[in-house]
């Protein structure tokens, strides 16, 4: 059965020395394998060419290399975006976006199978959690796009300048195969993405964004903050009861004592609920002595939630009050808006047509 063999994609080459020990390989092995799994992306052990025969055979029967496939690509027309629909092991789905800036390609990957977190405008939370992504599945959404792009699968052959961890699920609420994850996909003799090259996405688990700041990764922390008293906060996003707006820019300001790098905070703007005036004055308030950068990102409307986006002066409007407040602050692009269900969709459609 599947779900009994081992992944050999989330093993560390340490880890892969000692399978291949039981299996009466010599040391040099576990180094072959892992540039294969890791530098040459290897998807399948046919094409490890350097192998004796009868031990791909063997790992062919007991191990697999992520367990994860595509099994949808839409790509945009107006600008290049690429939306994956990933299967993985038992069945499930998990969403990916592949986003074409003029200092490269980034692919945003999903973390968990679902997500507990319950922020009353995302349509990941619909369903709730089923369950974590091993670091392997997580290097496979990786490695599967890469695949996708070096085939031209894409039309232009290309590659991935940095991962986002801003798909499905919250990646705090799935620590340590996030860490192995980033450390699997950073290390030199493999794929060896820079952590500078890659953002992190939390809700607000405090618990978790101090665990992160003793890592000292060199990545890009970013905030879903979403709201700027903890009344209207609790309101969508249920976290915030937990960790209230005073816990959480306090483990903020640890972290970038820590680690020294600015942390991006990421708005929605949504319709009446945190788009005032007010709100931006309340937003800069809040900000204010942080070393950090905000992002606004006008709702992507989700057809099962009761929100709207603001108009285009609206949020041109709020952006506008932020910088004469003296915030660093951008608008996000909007990309493959006729193919950006927004994320979690895809997933939903997938499911209900099981
Ligand atoms: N759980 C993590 C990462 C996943 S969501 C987090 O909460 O940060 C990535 C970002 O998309 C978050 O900022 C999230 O709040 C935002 N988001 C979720 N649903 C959205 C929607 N319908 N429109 C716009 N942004 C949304």
């Amino acid at each position: 059965m599947t779900d009994q063999k081992t992944d050999l994609l989330g093993l560390t080459p340490e880890e892969l020395a000692a399978f291949l020990k039981e299996l009466g390989e010599p040391g040099y092995r576990a180094g072959q394998i892992f540039g294969w799994l890791h530098g040459k992306l290897a998807a399948s052990f046919d094409e490890m060419h350097n192998l004796p025969g009868p031990l791909r055979v063997r790992l062919q029967e007991t191990c697999e290399i992520g367990g994860v496939s595509i099994e949808k690509r839409l790509a945009s027309s107006i600008d290049g975006t690429v939306k994956y629909l990933y299967g993985a092991t038992g069945g499930d789905f998990v969403e990916g976006a592949l986003m074409r800036h003029r200092h490269g390609n980034s692919l945003c990957i999903s973390s968990q199978v679902g997500c507990r977190m319950a922020c009353a405008f995302c349509a990941s939370a619909l369903g709730g959690l089923s369950r974590n992504l091993t670091p392997g599945e997580m290097l496979g959404q990786v490695y599967a796009s890469a695949r996708d792009l070096a085939s031209g699968g894409t039309e232009i052959p290309d590659k991935i300048g940095s991962v986002v961890l801003m798909g499905i699920g919250e990646p705090l609420d799935n620590f340590e195969n996030v860490c192995r994850f980033l450390e699997l996909l950073s290390h030199p003799e493999g794929f060896g993405l820079s952590l500078r090259r890659v953002s992190l996405s939390t809700c607000g688990l405090v618990d978790g964004i101090r665990k992160l700041a003793k890592k000292n990764y060199p990545l890009t922390l970013s905030i879903s903050l979403h709201a700027t008293n903890d009344e209207a906060r609790s309101r969508i996003m249920p976290v915030n009861r937990k960790h209230n707006l005073a816990d959480l820019m306090a483990a903020c300001r640890d972290y970038f004592a820590k680690t020294g790098r600015r942390i991006s905070f990421e708005y929605c703007l949504i319709c009446g609920e945190n788009d005032s005036p007010a709100d931006a004055q309340a937003l800069a308030a809040l900000l204010k002595g942080q070393n950090c950068h905000l992002n606004l990102i006008p709702l992507n409307s989700v057809s099962e939630r009761d929100f709207a986006r603001p108009d285009p002066a609206g949020v041109r409007g709020f952006q506008t009050k932020l910088e004469q407040l003296g915030v660093s602050v951008t608008l996000r692009r909007e990309l493959g808006a006729d193919i950006a269900a927004a994320c979690g969709q895809l997933r939903r459609r997938a499911n209900d047509n099981k």
